[in-house]
């Protein structure tokens, strides 16, 4: 693979595919072969070049990666044992580690409370663009409207811009990993001294199998997991993978974002421009957290016929299924709204048997590397506090 500047052309060898899955294991089918990183310099570490380019065509290599430049003996060890890639020419020096921290920031309530944690790191903030090859039939993804107001945070801010979703042709434009976020911010990290990487992945994405993925306790996620492959890959380019809310729900985090400095710059939906649409199943989902931890009815004008509501009026499981259960248990008069007959499904909603999700998981502290830990731990131990022993089996026995 060639990148020219911080534009990315790769050819597939014979034995690649087009289709392919992403490590949370969803299916996704290649779209074109060439993508364009802006806002980040063209000259650093050849491995950061290297693990940025792997975030984009993990999914369709299935034996060898040949780089333009040569990478450490370390990042290719770690794509042999991650992926069982041969990966080369080896013979470049490994990248140390540098000293601070960025937070990869989105502006959704789980980025802004990771944001909150760490008050001086700066943001790098990724931003959809159209591709030059590839037409935009999403028109409705306001990304400009989300990066406008990553620019209104105060912090200090790098917005980088990228077409790199479009290489994805299904299910739908998107991160062909979910790693691919953090393009640019990788090739930012020599000019920014950069040794960690800040993610607002939550309680569910990390240990809960949450979202798209497994619906289980997953102490060895493989996106996520210091010791997962992505981790070690990332760590061997010396940008370590830190989670800080890793061992909160979504009710924790929603709490914190609204709560903390920036809760006027917080917006998880990608359709509204002067605020979330209300209408979109992530709304929906979003909606139904915000009013459990504001502890008032639901406030939505979406109605049960709707699509968007379907996935949520079926059995479980769920993608975010605690945090239904959550809201399930809490929202006055959930009874009288489109979520009344998923009540049937389960038969232990009580704010008791839900409360473990109001503290962290304390695993996930404990997994922030050294130098980033004290100051997430004494937060957390401020605004949050610590499972007990049962809340963490509640953790542990999650899907079983
Ligand atoms: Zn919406």
């Amino acid at each position: 693979m060639t990148w020219t500047g911080a534009n990315l052309a790769f050819r597939l060898d014979p034995e690649d595919e087009i289709t392919g899955h992403a490590s949370d294991e969803h299916p996704v089918k290649l779209a074109i072969n060439s993508c364009t990183i802006g806002g980040v310099p063209g000259d650093a570490h050849p491995d950061l070049f290297a693990v940025a380019a792997w975030t984009v065509v993990a999914p369709w290599t299935r034996r060898r990666v040949t780089f333009d430049r040569a990478i450490s003996a370390d990042v290719a060890q770690a794509l042999h044992d991650g992926w069982g890639i041969e990966a080369g020419p080896v013979g470049a020096e490994p990248r140390p580690a540098g000293s601070r921290l960025a937070i990869s920031y989105s502006g959704g309530a789980d980025s802004v409370a990771a944001a909150t944690i760490y008050p001086n790191a700066p943001f790098v903030h990724f931003r959809r663009v159209a591709h030059p090859r590839v037409p935009n039939r999403w028109p409705h993804y306001r990304s400009d409207v989300l990066a406008k107001l990553a620019a209104k945070t105060g912090r200090e801010l790098t917005t980088v811009t990228s077409d790199l979703e479009f290489t994805l042709a299904e299910p739908r434009p998107g991160y062909p990993e979910h790693h691919a976020v953090a393009a640019g911010a990788l090739l930012l990290a020599d000019r920014l001294d950069l040794g960690g990487l800040g993610f607002g992945y939550e309680l569910g994405s990390r240990w809960l199998g949450g979202g798209r993925y497994l619906w289980r306790y997953t102490p060895d996620n493989p996106m996520w997991a210091p010791h997962g492959r992505w981790g070690r890959l990332f760590a061997a380019a010396g940008l370590h993978i830190v989670l800080p809310v890793g061992g909160v729900s979504e009710a924790v985090t929603m709490r914190l974002a609204l709560d903390s400095a920036l809760k006027e710059q917080v917006r998880w939906c990608l359709r509204g421009t002067d605020g979330p649409c209300r209408n979109c199943g992530k709304c929906l989902y979003k909606e139904l957290i915000q009013a459990a931890v504001e502890r008032r009815p639901l406030n939505t004008p979406i109605t049960a016929d709707r699509p968007v509501a379907r996935k949520y009026l079926k059995k479980p499981p769920y993608g975010g299924q605690e945090m239904i259960q959550y809201g399930l248990a809490r929202v006055p008069g959930i009874e009288n709204t489109l979520f009344g007959p998923v009540l049937g499904y389960f038969d232990d909603l009580t704010e008791e048997s839900t409360s473990w999700l109001e503290y962290c998981y304390p695993r996930a502290l404990e997994e922030i590397p050294a130098q980033w830990r004290g100051e997430a731990a004494a937060y957390v131990e401020a605004n949050v506090g610590m499972m007990t022993p049962d809340e963490v089996r509640r953790v542990e026995t999650w899907g079983a």
